[in-house]
């Protein structure tokens, strides 16, 4: 499922539909798409162990259509050859730690045959995106609408503070954990998981930390932060056992979402910027954002057992 007709604010050649003969907005190159892309997370603030930047693609090739998603797979792929995509843009890297084949038979090898068969590039915006300002994290507290105080983890090479992993959040009016939940399970993109607990789900909650994707080796700075609560995915369980019975900082309740849907308020975030730098270039360019759920949990099944 696609934004139907993308985005498009500019009103200087808004058709509608495919008939844009006689536009005279420029067509933008691959190179100079990824370089609006590297203006906004740049690759060399990415981490060490992370894979990003264009992973297909010909510089000189001309730039249409994009479309955003959180996952570089197989269905992902294929929505963007219907859609006449030039450039899908993904969060999660494609080959994280190298490769010595593409051939089609393997599943990330069929992805890349796909693309080039059909002229897609891919680029990837992975940890550079994470700690960005605006960054990951930033668009999950706004689906929220938690006001943002600063980065869980400051970058030590931004001296504004305002980059950096995660965020902490103030609420204007207290809530319970309960309701947080609630908010979260409501205001993000439905998964089969939907939104866990941990810790008390009647305590008040006016300081949250989030952090888009896995926050499990946050820990230390969220009870650093002295927040009420942490909304984050992929929670395991001695790290959340451990976290909800420490209570030097007073105590910590837990909010587990899919990861995909903690990442996914990314895409629209990073989708109206591309679409802001797009109108102020005059460039004839759609920007679309995917609403396929690529979380690879499918199903869930509520507990009906007792334990007595
Ligand atoms: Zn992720």
């Amino acid at each position: 499922m696609l934004d139907a007709g993308g985005r498009h604010r500019g009103g200087r050649h808004r058709y509608g539909g495919a008939v844009r003969a006689g536009s005279l907005a420029p067509v933008p190159r691959l190179s100079e798409v990824i370089a609006a892309l590297n203006d906004l997370w740049p690759a060399e603030r990415a981490e060490s162990w992370d894979a990003v930047g264009t992973v297909v693609g010909d510089p000189d090739q001309e730039v249409r259509r994009v479309l955003f998603a959180v996952d570089p797979v197989q269905e992902i792929v294929d929505e963007a050859v219907k859609l006449g995509a030039d450039l899908l843009v993904t969060h999660h890297p494609l080959y994280l730690r190298g490769t010595t084949t593409v051939a089609a038979s393997t599943f990330k090898g069929r992805v890349v045959h796909t693309l080039i068969k059909h002229d897609v590039a891919l680029h990837v915006a992975h940890t550079n995106a994470d700690t960005a300002d605006p960054g990951v994290s930033d668009a999950l507290a706004g689906a929220l609408d938690l006001r943002v105080v600063g980065p869980l983890v400051p970058d030590a090479g931004d001296p504004a503070g305002r980059r950096g992993l995660g965020r902490i959040c103030e609420l204007d009016h207290p809530i319970t954990v309960r309701e947080l939940a609630a908010r979260a399970a409501e205001r993000l993109p439905a998964t089969a998981q939907g939104v866990r607990v941990a810790g008390d789900a009647e305590a008040v909650v006016r300081t949250v930390a989030v952090s888009g994707g896995s926050g499990d080796g946050l820990f230390d700075a969220v009870r650093a932060a002295g927040v009420d609560a942490f909304l984050t995915a992929d929670l395991r369980h001695h790290p959340a056992s451990e976290a909800v019975a420490d209570r030097t900082h007073g105590s910590l309740a837990l909010l587990d979402a899919a990861h995909w849907a903690t990442e996914w308020p990314w895409c629209e975030l990073a989708a109206a910027q591309l679409d802001q730098i797009s109108d102020r270039h005059g460039w004839d360019l759609r920007v679309h954002v995917s609403k396929t759920v690529t979380d690879p949990w499918t199903a869930h099944a509520a507990s009906t057992a007792t334990t007595s």
